[in-house]
């Protein structure tokens, strides 16, 4: 499935070479002298086009710096005629549209705590009125995918087609590296529900640190996003926001000179041999799911014949046995414990389900991640009834 969304290609509305679309300025417009100074220095990197910086900040608690307002956008406009770059700033209101529009903002972008809200962004898309102007919209805070493709459904229908995701990582409860985690599969499933939709990644708000910044840009490059937005401070340490994970021009520079650009398609050997090695796999995942098939069909055989002789599901011997001779197979092939569980688990939850089906019972299992495989099964797992087995 695709969602139904109609783009124009991002190089037909934006004349930038070829390459990562690259998008920088600090987090917030601070005062006159920063934003003509981080400008001037951005607008000397090769690649670097466009020219952020938040106005209207979304501040998590009051009392903190809430952004310098409109007339931050009269030192943009400044920024701009002195140094050729685009403009883009946040809007999250009607209100914030209207005085982006009156300054002749050139992009306008939807931030994670307003994309989750569909009655703002109508109302911002309805602010905005020339479907001519380019939208980006960020993903929204948690992770759902199903936001972000409506918020980017829901301004395609209004007209908007010069439209641009931006990936910037995802709230999580769990404690980790990162600021957002990036769960890279949902910008994934996003490119694939979206193919014409051109892709950023933010790796400022990602990582929440300047350490983790490069490793993450490069990750996004080889995962075909189209460039990124980045936050670039004159001083990032004197950041009146996001001060650990700005970085410098100067850094910028020396990063976007190491990242490793990669073609999507190669010389001519190349794409033969990747053609040959793909239908090797085309013709191995049909075998599998031939074979997958095929012993969900002696498990069914196998439930006819329990049924027919009044024996149980419950089989935890066999299951461990199993389990254990399986795991210790698929090792010594090369696969990995963790892949084999996951594998076993989900087959032998498949065999159960056909087996309660021959035997007739209502009984559903139950979901999956309340179902654990333990290779060392404990005597107390025995009579667990979820712990069923072929
Ligand atoms: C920003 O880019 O400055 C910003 C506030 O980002 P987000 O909406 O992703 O938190
Ligand atoms: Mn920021």
């Amino acid at each position: 499935m695709t969602a139904d969304i109609h783009i124009t290609p991002l190089h037909d509305w934006l004349s930038i070479p070829p390459g990562p679309l690259v998008i920088a300025g600090p987090c917030s417009a601070e005062n006159e002298r920063q934003v003509m100074e981080t400008a001037a220095k951005l607008a000397l990197i090769p690649g670097v086009h466009v020219f952020r910086a938040g106005i209207w900040k979304p501040r998590t608690r009051p009392g903190s710096f809430e952004g310098v307002g409109t007339r931050g956008l009269k030192w943009l406009c400044k920024a701009r005629e002195e140094t050729g770059l685009m403009l883009t700033v946040e809007v999250a209101n009607p209100g914030h549209v209207r005085e982006a529009l009156d300054h002749g903002i050139d992009i306008l972008w939807i931030g994670a705590r307003t994309v989750v809200n569909p009655f703002a962004v109508q109302e911002i898309g309805e602010a905005i009125g020339n479907p001519d102007i380019p939208v980006m919209i960020k993903n929204p805070l948690n992770p759902d995918l199903k936001t972000w493709v409506g918020a980017i459904e829901r301004l395609n229908r209004m007209g908007f087609h010069k439209l641009i995701a931006i990936h910037r990582g995802f709230s999580f409860f769990n404690r980790s590296l990162y600021r957002n985690a990036p769960m890279w599969e949902i910008p994934i499933e996003l490119k694939r529900l979206c193919p014409a939709l051109p892709v950023l990644v933010d790796p400022s708000h990602i990582c929440g640190n300047r350490e983790l910044i490069p490793g993450t840009i490069q990750k996004a490059l080889d995962l075909e996003m189209h460039g990124l937005m980045i936050e670039v401070h004159h001083h990032p340490s004197k950041a009146l926001t996001d001060k650990n994970q700005q970085i410098s021009p100067d850094a910028l520079k020396t990063m976007l000179a190491s990242l490793i650009i990669r073609n999507e398609s190669g010389p001519p050997e190349f794409e033969s041999k990747l053609e040959a090695l793909r239908s090797e796999i085309d013709k191995l995942d049909a075998e599998l799911l031939e074979i997958l098939a095929r012993r969900m069909n002696i498990v069914e055989e196998i439930g006819e014949y329990k049924k027919a002789n009044r024996i149980t599901i419950l089989q935890i011997r066999r299951w461990n046995q199993l389990i254990h001779e399986r795991i210790e197979n698929g090792i010594s092939l090369g696969l990995s414990r963790e892949f084999l569980t996951r594998l076993l688990q989900a087959v032998h939850e498949e065999g159960i389900q056909r087996q309660l089906n021959v035997m007739n019972t209502e009984e559903k299992l139950q979901p999956p991640s309340h179902f654990k495989i333990d290779e060392h099964t404990k005597s107390d797992q025995d009579h667990d009834p979820r712990n069923q087995g072929e």
